[in-house]
């Protein structure tokens, strides 16, 4: 690990930390020095192993139950924080949920649902993270290529992600004067609790041949760019959105015939 990619000393937050990316990204701060604030909505004892975890490593870990997508709850965290670990200087805004449903059978509840949590969450954390940066700092969003690409049954996720992009680019103009870079990642599909059925039901031949690098990617391979992001290494990028999808998302038109192998 060069010296620009060393986190010591630093306090990382993470939500939705308990599982899946959020989860790797907070080991993956950890072991480039980070003490780092595991923030989770429901599942105390992954979020409690991930703690364990991360102090054999060395580093300090708080867990901080929280539902992100409401304001009280996300002071409540960031006081928390603060009192036991101090200020944050990097924040990810991880947490994120993306149930499938078309738009003629969905009811406002759930595109409600998924707008604060996807949206208005990563909003909420920001406002409050920055008001005790006071020596610059480091926010990553994780948006999706569903910000920028439709998929059926996902209108409120790709909304919410949309809304994301331009929360990253919005705050990365903003921030910029004070030293705090704000920037996003987009995975592609990834294999964790949230998709993994879906991931599961299409079968590997189909991904490897829907994505060029051929396979889904791993929580690790978004965590590598997450710790980039979140150091000095990154020292120039902000307001950018990088896609991390093997290629997934490049367009590709198809008509009959060609490719030669595919019907
Ligand atoms: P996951 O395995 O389902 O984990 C979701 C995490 O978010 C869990 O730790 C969960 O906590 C937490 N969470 C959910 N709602 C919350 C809330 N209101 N407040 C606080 N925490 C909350 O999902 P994942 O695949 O790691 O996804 C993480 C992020 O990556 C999401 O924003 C997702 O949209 C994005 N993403 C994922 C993929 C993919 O292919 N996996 C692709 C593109 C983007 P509990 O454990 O307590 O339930």
């Amino acid at each position: 690990m060069s010296d620009l990619q060393d986190l010591s000393g630093r306090v990382a937050l993470i939500t939705g930390a308990s599982r899946g990316i959020g989860r790797a990204i907070a080991l993956r701060l950890a072991e480039s020095g980070a003490d780092i604030g595991i923030n989770y909505i429901s599942d105390v004892e992954a979020a409690d192993s991930l703690q364990a975890e991360i102090e054999t490593l060395g580093r300090r870990a708080i867990v901080l139950q929280a539902d992100t997508s409401v304001e009280g709850a996300v002071e409540g965290m960031f006081a928390r924080l603060e009192a036991e670990l101090g200020p944050a200087q990097i924040l990810v805004n991880n947490a994120g949920i993306d149930p499938v449903t078309p738009i003629a059978e969905m009811d406002a509840a759930e595109w409600k649902r998924v707008i604060d949590v996807n949206l208005t969450g990563p909003f909420l954390c920001t406002k409050r993270a920055v008001q005790r940066m006071a020596a610059g700092g480091a926010i990553i969003n994780i948006t999706s290529i569903h910000d920028s690409t439709p998929r059926i049954g996902s209108s409120h996720y790709s909304a919410s992600k949309a809304g994301v992009v331009m929360l990253t680019k919005t705050a990365a103009l903003e921030l910029g004067p004070r030293n705090i870079r704000v920037n996003a990642i987009a995975p592609g599909a990834i294999e964790t609790d949230i998709n993994r059925e879906r991931i599961v039901a299409f079968g590997a031949e189909a991904w490897k041949r829907w994505i060029p690098l051929g396979r889904v990617g791993q929580a690790n391979e978004i965590a590598e760019l997450a710790a980039f992001l979140a150091s000095d290494a990154a020292s120039y990028i902000t307001g950018a959105v990088i896609y991390a999808d093997g290629g997934f998302r490049l367009p590709l038109v198809r008509h009959q015939g060609w490719p030669p192998n595919e019907a």
